[in-house]
């Protein structure tokens, strides 16, 4: 064997044969050697004393492709990628000059031109009198080892980006239960950072509400005695002191003998959520309770009204009887009355008049409620309506000392109504004006025709309704708490059942008015 390595090797045969046996038992060593590491499966390399590179093994040259002659002294640099190259050089002259170990990592050229990762390892070495002989070295190929180790790096960099870019706190506890990472948003909402928890683990505790500190770490203890997932919702303290509420879950996650190798926690802020529906279950409560009330209200409303209607026929006979024979007893059916019964018997008269008018009002709004009336439409000359309500309260004006005009853009106005019903609104409503305007004024009346509809405004000079009550005037029984209304008879019914008339007739009614200088109804009824 040695015999061969000798004849493979061209430098110990150029030597010749004259020398004497010891330098040839030498060379003999020098060939076993040489032949060894050329047939070592990894790159052998020896520099002298200057870091010059005077030996490589086959290995090398058959990688690189380079000759000898490209390689030795500095040239292997030349095969050393170029990013990688001024290191290597550095970090060698530096171990050479120093004569330490070394061990550095770099990208090396293949022929084909391309690179694989290399480990280069390199021992000073020092002859018997311990002078310093230069560097023996291998060099390894770690290519596969490198990818590994950079794939590793990405998914963990992977895993680090999307554990910092989530919206909930992330966490990782290690299986003896030291935690061991939190992503940024843990560390901004507790203002704690991660060395702080390191150092001092019990401050864990203390970001979690004392009152379900309990049930947490209950919760906690199972799921790492069970190694099983653990879910639970706490109080969580933030950096300013407030607690929020947030629910924490917690996985397992299992190495590859079934052991576990880290548990993985999640904490999403629940608060708002749980406000919201702590507040929804608080409006569902009220309104259940509304509903209940509402449905009393209704219940008794159409008690009252029912009370309303029956009480309302039962005053109407009666009364009725008192108005017939008290006309009787003025008509002299019982004899001649003195002046004094007359009077007496005339007021009596009128209060018994006010009062069928009350019940009649009280009777006509109870069968409007009851949806008991249903209008007889048909075309009615508004224009001859008018004037003929206009002459039934001419007396009523007369009295007062009020005028009351009209005002007309044509002779026939046309549209289908229910007449009687449209008097009956127009009564009241001028009745009104006369009532609420002072002696001395005037009530005006006009009528026009438009495309889809016409209209009637009654407009008076007397004392006006503020801006927010024009809407409290439509409603049942209102009357408004002015003096001037006080003084004036009214049951606070009248503009309630006109504006049910003239929403049947699907019109509208709206008032316009000043405080002090009067006040215009308008009602339009569509043709
Ligand atoms: P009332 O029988 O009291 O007149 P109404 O329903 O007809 O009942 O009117 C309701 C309230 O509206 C009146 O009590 C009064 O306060 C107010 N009102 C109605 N018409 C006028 C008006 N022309 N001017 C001032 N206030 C009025």
């Amino acid at each position: 064997m040695r015999k061969t390595a000798a004849a493979h090797d061209s430098s110990a045969s150029d030597e010749g044969s004259e020398r004497p046996r010891q330098a040839v038992k030498l060379d003999d060593s020098e060939a076993y050697y040489r032949q060894m590491a050329d047939n070592t499966p990894v790159m052998t390399w020896i520099t002298d004393a200057d870091g010059k590179c005077v030996y490589l093994n086959k290995q090398w040259y058959s990688y690189t492709g380079q000759s000898k002659k490209q390689a030795l002294g500095i040239g292997w640099l030349d095969v050393v990628h170029p990013d990688d190259a001024q290191r290597s050089g550095r970090i060698f002259l530096n171990a050479n000059n120093r004569h330490v170990s070394f061990s550095l990592e770099y990208r090396l050229r293949a022929k084909d031109g391309s690179y694989r990762w290399m480990l280069d390892s390199g021992l000073p070495r020092f002859n018997a009198d311990g002078a310093y002989q230069g560097y023996v070295g291998s060099v390894i190929d770690i290519n596969e080892r490198k990818h590994f180790e950079q794939q590793l790096r990405q998914s963990e960099e992977r895993f680090r980006f999307m554990a910092e870019s989530m919206p909930q706190k992330i966490f990782t506890v290690r299986p003896d239960g030291v935690v061991d990472y939190f992503n940024p948003l843990w560390e901004q909402y507790t203002g704690i950072t991660l060395q702080t928890l390191l150092h001092d683990q019990g401050s864990r505790q203390y970001i979690v509400h004392p009152d379900d500190l309990r049930a947490v770490t209950a919760v906690w203890q199972k799921a790492f005695r069970r190694h099983q997932p653990a879910e639970y919702e706490y109080r969580m303290r933030r950096h300013d002191g407030e607690y929020r509420w947030h629910i924490g879950r917690m996985n397992p996650l299992l190495g590859a003998d079934g052991t576990i190798s880290l548990w993985v926690g999640s904490i999403s802020d629940v608060h708002d959520m749980r406000q919201a529906t702590e507040r929804r279950h608080e409006l569902e409560i009220k309104t259940a309770t509304l509903t209940e009330q509402r449905a009393q209200l209704m219940e008794l409303n159409q008690a009252k009204d029912e009370f309303i209607s029956l009480a309302s026929h039962q005053l109407r006979t009666p009364a009725t009887g008192v108005k017939q024979y008290i006309g009787m007893l003025l008509q002299g059916f019982a004899g001649e009355l003195s002046d004094e019964q007359k009077i007496f018997l005339e007021t009596a008269y009128e209060s018994n008049e006010r009062q069928i008018n009350i019940v009649n009002d009280l009777l006509q709004v109870a069968r409007i409620d009851a949806g008991k009336v249903t209008l007889r439409k048909r075309k009615t000359d508004l224009v001859r309506l008018v004037k003929n309500v206009m002459n039934e309260h001419s007396s009523q004006f007369q009295i007062r000392n009020q005028k009351l005009l009209l005002k007309l853009k044509s002779d026939k106005v046309k549209t289908p109504a229910d007449a009687d019903r449209i008097r009956m609104v127009l009564d009241n409503i001028i009745d009104n004006a006369s009532k609420y305007t002072p002696n001395g004024r005037s009530v005006t009346i006009s009528l026009s025709e438009r495309q889809h509809d016409v209209a009637i405004t009654i407009s008076d000079e007397g004392i006006g309704i503020d801006a927010a009550d024009t809407e409290k005037i439509f409603q049942k029984f209102s009357r408004l708490e002015s003096p001037q209304v006080k003084g004036v008879e009214g049951s606070g019914l009248g503009l309630y059942w006109a504006k049910k008339i003239v929403d049947l007739h699907n019109g509208r009614i709206s008032v316009r008015s000043k405080p002090g200088r009067g006040t215009a109804f308008t009602i339009t009824l569509p043709h």
